[in-house]
């Protein structure tokens, strides 16, 4: 059987390295990410839009694409773009340095036949002692000249690329947040949970807890969807308040969070999740503007320690399915995963 297939058929990676191929799309990883986009999505404008570009596009053309029709696809091609600039100031650094050695190599050389020539008995007249003199100043003068102009050149360039490398910082920082809540992102938190299992750290007393506001939707539908944007960062704040500064909460989806506790038992783990639900459900929410009370919210909790899920995934998919057993009991509580091998009394409010 060929390489690229499977028991289904083609492997759906291959197709897109195989598109890739045909179209000479260099395989960079942000133009896999987009060519897997337009053979996967319904979406008729990407379609078309990637179609148009026919063979050979540009790498501009193509991470246009990505920014219009790929979320983080301007964050990953604006870091990449940054990194080229750096190392585009590297190299130029490294051959300012590669001239600036050469002038000094063929200098020492004048020095060494110089002095070698002082030592054979010095110049035969006062002519060419004349001579030598000023070939050496020449030189020496020269040297100094483009040293001092090579120095300011690397300095400049080192300021230039200090600057970049703050603004890559940046660029990788606002890459993981979300805009809306300020919070961590889906991004920050699929890299955190996966760290959890990562050597087994700290014998994984650790425990991640999911959120969701109970019925969002309707609150969206009766005070709009700006007033809903609204009582996300709100939501995102109490939780944050209510947390220790160092503890890990992210923006999941829409109006889910989830929030990661290292080292951590499940009493206390259980303790947090209730503060946090009892300052979500007794914060009154009113419009600053026009003062209209929209009432409170209130939010549903699953729990899952990580001792009790055999990886990231398995982690999330158990909370998850506390979550939804709280949203069945209904909602405003906390549930927990509890393993079969375990009696463990279903927490009570
Ligand atoms: P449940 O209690 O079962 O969670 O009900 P729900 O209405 O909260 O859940 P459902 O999944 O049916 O709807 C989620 C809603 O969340 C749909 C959408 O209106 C709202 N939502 C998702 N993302 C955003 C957002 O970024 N801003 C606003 N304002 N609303 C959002
Ligand atoms: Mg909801
Ligand atoms: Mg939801």
């Amino acid at each position: 059987m060929d390489q690229l297939e499977n028991d289904e058929g083609i492997d759906p990676a291959a197709t897109v390295i195989i598109k890739m191929r045909e179209q000479g799309i260099s395989s960079l990883p942000r133009n896999y990410e987009l060519v897997y986009q337009f053979l996967n999505t319904s979406n008729a404008a990407l379609i078309r839009e990637f179609a148009a570009l026919g063979r050979r596009p540009t790498q501009q053309q193509l991470d246009e694409i990505g920014k219009k029709f790929l979320p983080h696809h301007h964050d990953v091609s604006t870091v990449a773009q940054t990194r080229d600039r750096i190392s585009d100031e590297m190299k130029g650094v490294i051959s300012l340095v590669k001239q600036d050695l050469s002038t000094r190599r063929k200098y020492s050389n004048l020095l060494g036949e110089t002095s070698s020539r002082m030592s054979d008995g010095g110049p035969a007249s006062s002519d060419a002692l004349d001579g030598m003199v000023k070939v050496l100043s020449s030189a020496t003068g020269d040297t100094m000249e483009k040293g001092g102009a090579v120095i300011h050149q690397l300095i400049e360039r080192t300021k230039e690329m200090a600057q970049l490398k703050a603004e890559l910082e940046e660029y990788k920082r606002l890459a993981t947040i979300d805009p809306i809540t300020r919070l961590s992102n889906r991004r920050a938190y699929d890299d955190r949970l996966s760290a959890i299992y990562d050597g087994q750290q700290g014998g994984m007393h650790h425990a991640l807890i999911v959120a969701d506001i109970d019925h969002f939707k309707s609150f969206n539908d009766t005070y709009g969807h700006q007033v809903g944007d609204r009582v996300l960062s709100v939501a995102a704040a109490i939780m944050k308040n209510t947390l220790d500064k160092d503890t890990f909460i992210a923006r999941t989806g829409g109006e889910e969070f989830a929030i990661i506790l290292h080292g951590i038992s499940l009493e206390n783990a259980i303790g947090t999740a209730e503060r946090i639900r009892l300052a979500i459900e007794s914060t009154p929410l009113k419009n600053h503007h026009d003062g209209l009370d929209c009432g409170s919210i209130t939010m549903s909790f699953g729990l899952c320690m990580a001792t009790d899920a055999t990886g990231p995934e398995d982690l999330y998919h158990k909370a998850d399915v506390a979550l939804y057993e709280a949203k069945d009991s209904g909602r405003n509580q906390l549930k927990i995963h509890v393993p079969k091998t375990r009696k463990w009394p279903f927490f009570k409010r």
